[in-house]
């Protein structure tokens, strides 16, 4: 029985092993070359980790299209429409339930009231990757425009807008002073994810009209989104090196752990009661079940998500878990990749709690209006990719409309890092109970996939 056990969870298992010894091989070289090992050193490790994230990054567009429109395609348009009210109200309530908790804990611990803020001779450096190319709106009007792409090879590769950047001189990023850091408002490229999506949903209800003909589309998006998932077969390995290359990254633990102060304690205890109390509650009085057997199984989904601080690039790990679960695919591959790019409860929570963090820093007392503001929270969470850091960059969106100047996002940067890793957990780990839940309510009204289909499933 125990090696049956081992044969059938050995992705999990190697993959959580995988981040252990991550963390713990970084901490070994780190202590055995006492900080003299070489940048050399360290480039060599990060090289197998940024392959792998490139590799799967790479996934993201053909996968999403793929599988969107194959989903949605091979259902009716009633059923969809079901499945789509369904996965919405389940969006909406986690994601709500995320920033109401994360308001209330922010309120109630205070940490940033008596903190440290960043002092004027304070240094910060951002992390590199974290403004590289992403942000997306700075209100609801563009962020909505962007969902209806005029041309869909435009859509991969940019957003029609100008977005809020740090500064491009390098000089002013190595920030001494606080004041010295400003944005810029730059146009920069990055991929237009939701409105590729909306495309696909359109596309896919086209298909399903075709009647017979659509036989020939519908197997070959099929086909297209399942060969993604050969890539799954490595990720022990790429969250390995991943995990090893940030821990010989992180400059100095003693720094780290004295910057962990009360706000990443807070963000951290908010993710881990969303994560076990809120999202169980609302999938219990969904689907009457508790999900604590569900989430043991997507422990390696959730490392591959904390290794990679990506949901999107996760997507061909999540699809394929559950598929092996035996969610129908229909369902998984409709829910996930929309899930991935719009559902972000981790992402929602540390938005609510950093902005409310920021005004305690600054003795602004927030009104009851501008908490209510923090709600937008929400749509920011909707607004950031599924990429590294993404939400540090909406955040910007949060303190506009709070009334906070932008600007003091510095002060919740140099943790930021570590914290996308936790909130990318949650963000997935939510994606997958929503798929299962709406599997679970939707079991009567899905016709059955073929007996062949199912056991391909199995068979691997
Ligand atoms: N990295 C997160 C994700 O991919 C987004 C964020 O920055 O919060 O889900």
């Amino acid at each position: 029985a125990g090696k049956t056990f081992i044969r059938r969870n050995l992705l999990t298992i190697l993959t959580v092993i995988g981040v252990v010894a991550g963390c713990v091989t970084g901490i070994v070289i780190r202590n055995i070359e006492q900080k003299s090992y070489s940048k050399r050193m360290s480039m060599y490790i990060a090289f197998p980790g940024d392959i792998f994230l490139r590799m799967l990054k790479c996934l993201i567009i053909p996968l999403l299209m793929s599988s969107v429109i194959h989903a949605i395609g091979s259902l009716d348009l009633g059923l969809s429409r079901k499945i789509a009210i369904r996965s919405i109200l389940y969006y909406s309530a986690t994601t709500i339930s995320a920033v109401i908790l994360g308001i209330i804990l922010v309120v109630t611990i205070r940490p940033g009231v008596g903190g440290s803020r960043m002092g004027a001779n304070e240094t910060t450096s951002y992390e590199a990757g974290a403004y590289s190319g992403y942000i997306n709106g700075l209100g609801l009007a563009p962020l909505s425009m962007n969902l209806f792409p005029p041309n869909i090879i435009q859509a991969c590769i940019e957003q029609s807008q100008t977005m809020l950047l740090p500064p491009k001189d390098e000089t002013k990023r190595n920030l001494t002073k606080k004041e010295d850091w400003d944005f810029e408002e730059r146009y920069e490229s990055t991929t237009n994810v939701l409105g590729l999506v909306v495309f696909s949903i359109v596309f896919g209800i086209g298909v399903g009209r075709l009647g017979s003909r659509a036989k020939v589309l519908l197997e070959f998006f099929e086909a297209l989104s399942d060969a993604m998932m050969i890539i799954t077969k490595i990720s022990p390995v790429g969250v390995f090196f991943l995990v090893t290359a940030k821990v010989l990254e992180i400059e100095s633990f003693a720094a780290l752990v004295g910057r962990l102060g009360l706000y990443f304690i807070t963000v951290l205890l908010g993710l881990f009661l969303h994560g076990f109390g809120s999202l169980s509650i609302i999938y219990f009085v969904a689907v009457r079940q508790l999900p604590f057997r569900l989430i043991g199984q997507l422990s390696h989904v959730c490392a591959t998500a904390f290794g990679t601080a990506s949901s999107s690039a996760t997507m061909p790990i999540t699809i394929r878990a559950l598929d092996k679960m035996g969610l129908d695919p229909r369902v998984t591959r409709f829910v996930i990749p929309i899930g991935a790019t719009i559902n972000m409860d981790g992402t929602a929570l540390y938005e609510a709690v950093a902005a409310i963090y920021i005004a305690q820093l600054n003795d602004i007392s927030i009104s009851f209006g501008q908490t209510v503001a923090v709600l937008t929270a929400t749509a920011a969470s909707i607004g950031a990719a599924g990429i590294p850091q993404a939400g540090l960059v909406t955040m910007v969106m949060v303190l506009d409309t709070v009334g906070l100047p932008s600007k003091e996002v510095i002060n919740i940067l140099a943790v930021d890092w570590l914290l996308d890793r936790f909130r990318t957990t949650i963000n997935v780990m939510c994606d997958c109970l929503g798929a299962k839940l709406v599997d679970i309510l939707s079991v009567g009204e899905l016709t059955p996939i073929s007996p062949a289909d199912r056991l391909k499933v199995e068979a691997e």
